[in-house]
């Protein structure tokens, strides 16, 4: 058999190896997906005001840390979202980026650590448009005031300005940081595996119970970094 020939078959014998394994593969991308999120964690990585990716339907201008943008769109592959806001502060270049002092003292929204949401294709009446946001609320903080982690803070019915026909509130749990600046850390659910196209889920998915990660090095509390109170601010 000449070289040629000999390389030839190899090639096809990988090909059919391949193949074979194709359906493991497809499984395994499948329940990856359908496990997420599984234990939060720490992102101690620099962070940075970006804009919010196409990707992730929102107000034209609106702008996150990045650290929260890979949980973002995971989010809305499976929830219809639309972002009215997210970043809410002024830019290195001198302009600013979402309202103007429209969120409580202390917000996280001057951190670029939070996000208000509305039902994509919404008409601004609290109807059935508002199903797919009010199950993510509730996946998000299964009881009033207990947010599962690495959610912060949630705003949603039952707190003051919030709510269906209003909007959802998300905070991401991060170190205390003033406003205008970006926290040392942020906690986030990992989505890596998530493999485009992967079959969304119709309701949100199981929760097992958010285990705490270790303490980050410092004695940096983790706890909830912001007041709870129940009259919603937060937002
Ligand atoms: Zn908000």
């Amino acid at each position: 058999m000449s070289h040629r020939l000999l390389a030839n078959a190899w090639t096809r014998a990988l090909a059919v190896f391949a193949l074979s394994l194709a359906p493991l593969f497809a499984v395994c991308a499948y329940s990856q997906a359908a496990a997420l999120p599984g234990t939060t964690k720490l992102l101690y990585g620099p962070g940075k005001i970006v804009p919010i990716p196409a990707a992730i339907p929102h107000e034209e201008g609106d702008m996150v840390d990045k650290r929260i943008v890979p949980d973002l769109r995971w989010i809305a592959k499976r929830y219809p979202i639309f972002v009215t806001d997210g970043y809410s502060g002024p830019l290195p270049n001198g302009e600013h980026a979402g309202c103007n002092r429209c969120h409580v003292r202390g917000s996280d929204h001057y951190n670029g650590l939070a996000v208000d949401l509305v039902p994509l294709n919404g008409d601004g009446k609290c109807d059935a448009t508002w199903a797919p946001i009010t199950r993510l609320a509730l996946w998000a903080e299964p009881e009033q005031n207990k947010p599962r982690l690495p959610f912060r803070w949630v705003g949603y019915d039952g707190d003051e300005g919030h709510g269906c026909g209003n909007h959802l509130h998300l905070s991401w749990n991060h170190a205390s940081a003033p406003e205008y600046t970006l926290a040392s850390w942020v906690e986030v659910f990992p989505v890596t595996g998530l493999t485009p196209g992967a079959p969304s889920t119709k309701t949100p998915p199981p929760a097992p119970a958010p285990k705490r990660p270790a303490a980050p090095p410092g004695g940096i509390s983790q706890v909830t970094t912001g007041g709870l109170s129940p009259n919603g601010s937060g937002d």
